[in-house]
């Protein structure tokens, strides 16, 4: 097998063995772009060595040595050459991009001689030995685990012992003295000096980033993004190149269209006489390019024509890495550039404007998160005017957030955990703050650009950010922020909007983000595509508003409960399970009568004859009975029981298991009352809306719980009668359907299909009843079932595709035997989750029903499923 690949062998569909990094500096190559020499050793052999806990494979090793004689080669530099030193760069990189998480190492090959040469080439030793202090430094905190700051503090001991306030201030003999001091360093911590010999350098960097895999950061960026541990990272060996080597020389990071807002045209950031690293870890606030236009207009077109090139070539806004070094461009990195939601849809449609997309592949470039983060927050306009603006910074990733400051990963996650909403304010963020990134509602930094940690891993996770907040004296020690005469403490409310960079002190309210002309377009599109309806999971007039502007085909489950439970209507409800005998029944079912019809019509009025499922009554009685004594007393003055005999009946309804007793289908076997007075509220309503309106509803009456054949020939039989009694000759179409939610139900559904005109899975009960988890107190436990890998996710979020999937599937076959034109649908949780949808569309079903918020999101990744 082999574990090597030039950067002139490989392509860019290779990222899982070459990374994407990898891949894409082989495609480049082969474009003949300016990317300097290098290699890639493949994440093949990093699962290997991490498998074999053991040194470096002899046989990789060699690969290695074999590739570095043909760098060698090729930059006609030898490595460890006192005259013509061959300098290299390690860097992670794994098929999914996971920014900052692993390791790199840069100017590795430097020792006590080639760092004379260097110096001696490039006729500036304050360069030569401010590289080798970096490879001390590096080396050290991730080869050798030595704590980082046993080097810092050693550089601003020798500053301050200088008086110098910048690194800038410190010249060659300062840091070769340094380089000494770091040598030292070595010695004291591992009684043992940095290795000179390059090669041994070299297999130990590799062998650090191959470990780098697993810290403890990139394991938590895994699991938040759902990358698998499994996949490995490649290794990037590429000849160095220095942006730090004077002020003709620089680098920067520059996207190909603006990442917040899609905007066309470069927009990034560079630094004079600066590595990359710099500029990634937010040390120094870079410029914006347009300074590189000035300085260096030729290179800056240089530069735009590559970035055109490879936006034409990888169909996708770029985000490109660049060093120039003496007036030379170089390109690190090119990839699919991250940006806001907003951007997404913005670059999407004009790169379908531009004739680069098609709608289908347009549809591609957009995420489900993303449409969710469009959906997200913003502060109510109404209440920005009177909100006091503290400072401004960079609007590094959009969205609104208020809520408490804190200064600390730890202090960050303790204040969530007490249940408080969390600003994390810090000079600048690390790989190692992710952990209070993530808890976070809102991110501020003091420090950085618009491409630093913090405004990278913000925009991924859709928090919203303000970075290079610089009017902010944040002392992370004191845990205070000094803004002119404000100080805010750890605890103190701050509110920020980090679409416009602004930090308000206080809580502002917040009002829906309303991006409404993109998101129709986008939706527009997927609705052509797609083949499988969304519906909406809705039954009050708000939410079935909502749901037909995020563009819900229908309705697939309106829960009828929740229309018992308005202060006038529940105690109705109250009286009716009172009742001693069917007579006393009436009354208070003749009121919920009138309440039913009202709800009706609103909903078939706003539905204007999209399809419209009606379930019938579900939960367990006793969910609707007082829970208080005052609530008790209320319920005996109003009917005609004593306190004690309300009581007594409570104490008649209540049972050890609710979620398997008297619900569903079966009140209806004992109570037909309750299903009747549902029903004829249905068809009356429906009667005279179709009587008033040009449109034309056919109302779908659900029963709940459904587990045999019998039930539903019972029921369906009855409601058939008490239909045709109300229409007495009057012509409306209806349909009355079943809820799968038992896996009985399932394996009997060919029966069942007998009496029944549609389907609906109830995933939720499915799960609970399949896995015998109670879908109520299983998150106790879940997230330890996940932790300790005898789950792969929560069934009630992500459809559990082996075990209830599979009787899904088996219910559809059984379904068609007998009902081959019967609609099917799906309208459990997951019936809004991009995940399990993934696996719903390859069934031959009709639609998935989820709430308003997440419809967008369903309709944008059955479209990406969809096969054109
Ligand atoms: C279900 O069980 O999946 C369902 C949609 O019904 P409910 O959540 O109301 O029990
Ligand atoms: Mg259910």
């Amino acid at each position: 097998m082999t574990f090597v690949y030039d950067f002139s062998e490989g392509t860019k569909e290779q990222t899982a063995l070459l990374g994407g990094k990898g891949a894409n500096l082989a495609e480049m190559t082969s474009l003949g772009l300016p990317v300097p020499n290098g290699f890639t050793i493949t994440t093949e052999a990093c699962i290997d060595y991490l498998a074999k806990e053991e040194e470096l494979d002899t046989v990789l090793k060699k690969e290695i040595q074999l590739h570095i004689s043909n760098l060698e080669q090729k930059t006609e530099k030898g490595f460890g050459n006192k005259n013509n030193p061959l300098l290299v760069s390690v860097r992670s990189g794994s098929k999914f991009s996971m920014p900052g998480m692993m390791d790199t190492i840069l100017n590795l090959g430097l020792n006590d001689e080639t760092v004379e040469a260097l110096a001696s080439k490039t006729s500036n030793g304050r360069f030569a030995y401010d590289c080798y202090r970096r490879l001390l430094q590096m080396f050290g905190d991730v080869v050798c685990g030595i704590d980082k700051n046993r080097f810092e503090d050693q550089l601003t001991f020798y500053k301050k012992k200088k008086g110098y306030l910048e690194d800038t201030d410190m010249t060659m003999e300062d840091w070769q003295y340094l380089v000494d001091v770091y040598k030292g360093v070595y010695q004291e911590v591992l009684h043992r000096p940095f290795p000179q010999d390059p090669i041994a350098q070299l297999f130990q960097a590799v062998e650090a980033v191959f470990r780098s895999w697993n810290n403890k950061r990139a394991r938590t960026y895994r699991r938040l993004h759902q990358i698998s541990d499994d996949l490995g990272t490649a290794v990037n060996i590429q000849e160095m190149v220095f942006g730090n080597s004077g002020f003709e020389s620089g680098t920067g990071v520059a996207f190909t269209r603006n990442p917040a807002t899609g905007e066309r045209g470069i927009f990034g950031e560079f630094l004079l006489n600066a590595q990359g690293e710099d500029v990634v870890a937010g040390i120094r606030t870079p410029q914006p390019i347009e300074g590189l236009k000035q300085t260096m207009p030729d290179l800056y077109k240089e530069f735009e024509g590559i970035g055109k090139r490879l936006e034409a070539h990888y169909k996708d806004m770029q985000d490109i890495e660049f060093t120039i070094e003496d007036q030379k461009l170089y390109i690190l990195q090119t990839r699919n550039g991250k940006r806001t939601a907003k951007a997404s849809f913005n670059i999407a449609i004009n790169l379908v404007e531009e004739g680069v997309l098609t709608k289908a592949e347009a549809l591609q470039r957009i995420t489900p998160l993303m449409i969710t983060q469009l959906l997200h927050p913003v502060f109510d306009p109404k209440e920005l005017d009177a909100a006091q603006v503290i400072a401004k910074g960079l609007p590094a990733s959009p969205g609104a957030a208020s809520g408490n400051v804190y200064f600390t990963a730890e202090s960050a996650k303790a204040a969530t955990l007490r249940g408080e909403k969390v600003i994390l304010v810090r000079q600048e963020t690390s790989p190692e703050d992710i952990e209070g990134m993530v808890v976070s509602e809102g991110i501020v930094t003091s420090r950085g650009g618009m491409t630093s940690h913090a405004a990278v891993v913000a925009r991924g996770m859709g928090v919203c950010c303000v970075a290079g907040c610089e009017a902010l004296q944040v002392d992370e020690f004191l845990e205070q922020i000094i803004c002119g005469e404000h100080v805010f403490k750890a605890g103190d409310t701050l509110s920020v909007d980090g679409t416009t960079g602004t930090i308000y002190s206080g809580v502002i309210a917040m009002k829906q983000g309303n991006e409404q002309e993109l998101l129709q377009k986008i939706l527009g599109w997927a609705k052509e595509i797609n083949q499988l309806k969304v519906y909406a999971n809705a039954e009050t007039p708000e939410d079935i508003k909502t749901a037909l502007v995020l563009g819900a085909d229908g309705i697939g489950l309106a829960r009828t409960e929740h229309m018992f439970f308005g202060e006038d209507r529940i105690s109705e409800m109250r009286k009716m399970i009172l009742a001693r005998d069917q007579r006393g029944l009436k009354a208070p079912l003749e009121k919920l009568k009138q309440y039913q019809k009202q709800d009706f019509r609103k909903i078939f009025q706003l539905m204007e004859g999209r399809p419209c499922t009606v379930r019938l009554l579900d939960p367990p009685l006793h969910e609707f009975l007082p829970r208080t004594g005052k609530e008790i007393e209320e319920l005996a003055a109003a009917s005609d029981r004593t306190p004690a005999q309300i009581r007594k009946r409570m104490n008649e309804l209540e049972e050890q298991n609710p979620m398997l007793g008297h619900r569903g289908c079966r009140l209806a076997v004992s109570i037909p009352e309750i299903y009747e007075m549902q029903v004829r509220a249905i068809i009356e309503t429906a009667v005279v809306v179709n009587q008033e309106n040009k449109f034309e509803t056919v109302p779908e009456i659900m029963i709940p719980l459904i587990s045999t054949e019998e039930e539903m020939a019972l029921l369906r039989n009855h409601l058939d009668k008490v239909i045709q009694e109300v229409l007495d000759g009057t012509q409306l179409e209806y349909k009355i359907g079943t809820m799968i939610e038992t896996p009985r139900a399932c394996l009997l559904a060919d029966r069942i299909a007998q009496h029944a005109d549609f389907f609906s899975f109830g995933t939720n009960d499915l799960t609970q009843l399949t896995f015998g988890f109670s879908r109520d107190d299983s998150g106790k436990f879940l997230g330890e079932y996940v932790d300790k890998k005898l789950l792969k996710d929560d069934p009630f979020q992500h459809l559990d595709e082996e075990g209830v999937g599979q009787l899904i599937k088996l219910a559809v076959t059984n379904i068609q035997k007998t009902a081959k034109q019967a609609k099917i649908g799906i309208c459990g949780e997951v019936g809004g989750d991009p995940q399990s949808i993934r696996f719903l569309q390859q069934l031959p079903i009709d639609y998935v029903s989820c709430s308003p918020y997440r419809i967008p999101a369903a309709l944008l990744t059955i479209a990406q499923g969809t096969k054109q």
